[in-house]
C-alpha cells in the first residue's frame, strides 16, 4: 500500500471510514489545505479559483472573522440559556436589516434546522400542513427537509403532504407563446401563482390544508432563476389569499451575493412570513437563522420548548458579526453588482462565438450558464460535465445544477474581483477549445 500514490492512499482511507453517501467532486478530487479570498491551495501548492463557494461569503479565512473567532472562543463558549451580548447584538442587527414586520429571531446550526423550525412554526400558525416547493428545490438533509427536497429524489408528495409546482424556468417556460424571460413579472409571476393555485386545490381535494409556500427566491438547485425582478410578488400575494405563509429560504439569495439587496425576497417586494437562512452568515462557522413575523410565530412558541444547544452560542454569533460588519465595510453589494456585471459581460462574449452557450442568467455573483446542444435549447449535460473537469485541471472550481444538470453554477465568495474574471475567462477559453468549442 505504500507503493500507492497520497491521492490514492487517501480515497482508500476515505472508502474505508467515511459513510459512502458523500459524493467527492470531480473525476480527479482536489484536495484542498488553504484559502485566501476567492482563491485556494491544494496540498500540492496549486492556486485555483473559487467561483463555487459561497459558504466564505467575505472570502476564505477573513482576518476580520478568524480574530473575532479566536478572541471569542478564548473567553467563553456557552449557550441560549444564559444571557450573552453576542447574541441580542446580532440579533438587533440583522433584523434591522429585514422588514420591520419581521421582528423575532432564532438561531441554529444548518440550514436544514432553520428551514425545519420555520415548518413547523409556518403549521402551527396556519394549523394546515401541506407544503409546497418547486420542482428541483433543495431545502435540507433533514427528515422532514429531505422529503421537501425534490433536488435528491427523495420528495414524498403523499406521505408528507407536500405538492411541486414547475420550475420558474424563464429560458423554457411559454406563456401563450411568449418565452418567459421576455414576460413582465405581472404575467410571469402570474402563471407561477396559477400553478401554485392548482397545487393548493389538489390539497384541498385530498383533504389537506394548505400551510406553506417554502422556496428560495433563487432557485438555485432549480437552475438559477433571477429575474424578471418582482416576479414572485402575485405568487406570495396568492399564498396569502389562499391562506398559507411564505417561507424564504435565504440560504443562497441572501447576504448580498444579488448585488442590489441585502436579502434575495427584497428583489421581489415581497415580505415573508418566516425567513430562513445559514450558509454564507458566518463565513464557514455552522450559523444559520430563522427570522418570523411575532404573531405567526406565537403559537409554536407559546406551546413548545426550543433549545438548540450549539445554534446562537457566542463563537458564531462573534463570527456571524464580524461577516456581517465586513460585507458593510467592504460593500460586498456594492462589490457583487460591480463585479458581476463584468463577469456577465465577459460570459456575453463567449456567448457570441459559442453555440455551446444557451442562456446566460445571474444578478449579482450568482451567474448561471446553460450549456445546451448548438441551436437548440436541448440541456447538454455531458459537455457541462466536461467543461466542469477541464476547468479544473486549468484551476477554476465551480459545479453544475439544474434539473439536466447542464447548468455551470457560478457563485464566488463575494470578494471576487475583475482580475478573478480575467482569471476565469483564459482558463474558459482554454476550456472550451479543449472541449471541442
Ligand atoms: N436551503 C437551500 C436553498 C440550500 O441551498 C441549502 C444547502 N445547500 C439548504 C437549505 C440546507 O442547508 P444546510 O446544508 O446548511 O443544512
Amino acid at each position: 500500500e505504500s507503493a500507492l500514490d497520497p491521492q490514492t492512499r487517501q480515497l482508500t482511507r476515505e472508502r474505508a471510514v467515511l459513510g459512502p453517501a458523500y459524493r467527492l467532486f470531480y473525476r480527479k478530487p482536489v484536495h484542498l489545505v488553504r484559502g485566501r479570498g476567492s482563491h485556494l491551495w491544494d496540498a500540492d501548492g496549486v492556486e485555483y479559483l473559487d467561483v463555487y463557494n459561497n459558504v466564505a461569503s467575505v472570502g476564505h479565512c477573513h482576518p476580520r472573522v478568524v480574530e473575532a473567532i479566536t478572541r471569542q472562543a478564548s473567553m467563553l463558549n456557552t449557550h441560549t440559556r444564559y444571557l450573552h451580548e453576542n447574541v441580542l447584538h446580532y440579533a438587533e442587527d440583522i433584523l434591522s436589516t429585514m422588514p420591520d414586520e419581521v421582528n423575532r429571531i432564532m438561531f441554529q446550526c444548518t440550514g436544514s434546522e432553520a428551514n425545519d423550525l420555520a415548518i413547523r412554526v409556518a403549521q402551527s400558525y396556519t394549523g394546515g400542513e401541506g407544503i409546497i416547493v418547486t420542482h428541483e428545490a433543495y431545502h435540507g438533509n433533514s427528515a422532514l427537509t429531505s422529503k421537501l427536497s425534490p433536488a435528491l429524489g427523495t420528495a414524498q408528495t403523499l406521505g408528507l403532504k407536500m405538492r411541486m409546482i414547475p420550475t420558474p424556468d424563464t429560458y423554457r417556460v411559454d406563456i401563450d407563446g411568449q418565452i418567459a424571460n421576455q414576460c413582465s413579472p405581472e404575467v410571469f409571476g402570474g402563471w407561477m401563482a396559477d400553478q401554485l393555485a392548482q397545487a393548493v386545490a389538489d390539497m384541498k381535494r385530498h383533504g389537506i390544508k394548505f400551510a406553506a409556500f417554502l422556496a428560495d427566491s433563487i432557485f438555485s438547485s432549480d437552475g438559477v432563476y433571477p429575474t424578471p425582478t418582482g416576479y414572485l410578488k402575485p405568487v406570495i400575494d396568492k399564498v396569502h389569499e389562499l391562506g398559507g405563509v411564505f417561507i424564504a429560504d435565504e440560504v443562497q439569495p441572501g447576504f448580498t451575493r444579488t448585488g442590489d439587496a441585502f436579502w434575495g425576497f427584497q428583489r421581489h417586494g415581497v415580505v415573508p412570513d418566516l425567513v430562513t437562512s445559514g450558509k454564507p452568515m458566518a463565513n464557514g462557522l455552522p450559523t444559520s437563522l430563522m427570522a418570523a413575523r411575532a404573531e405567526v410565530l406565537e403559537p409554536f412558541a407559546s406551546s413548545i420548548p426550543y433549545f438548540n444547544t450549539f445554534g446562537g452560542n457566542p463563537v458564531c454569533m462573534a463570527a456571524a458579526q464580524a461577516t456581517l460588519d465586513v460585507m458593510r465595510d467592504e460593500d460586498t453589494m456594492g462589490n457583487a453588482k460591480k463585479v458581476g456585471a463584468v463577469f456577465m459581460k465577459a460570459l456575453k462574449e463567449f456567448q457570441a462565438t459559442h453555440g455551446c452557450i444557451g442562456d446566460l442568467r445571474g444578478a449579482g455573483l450568482y451567474i448561471a450558464c446553460e450549456i445546451v446542444k448548438p441551436g437548440s435549447k436541448d440541456p447538454d449535460q455531458r459537455k457541462a460535465l466536461d467543461i466542469l473537469e477541464s476547468l479544473r485541471s486549468n484551476r477554476v472550481l465551480t459545479s453544475v445544477c439544474g434539473r439536466y444538470g447542464n447548468i455551470l453554477k457560478l457563485r464566488p465568495p463575494l470578494v471576487f474581483s475583475e482580475d478573478d474574471v480575467d482569471w476565469f475567462s483564459t482558463a474558459f477559453e482554454k476550456t472550451l477549445k479543449e472541449c471541442g468549442e
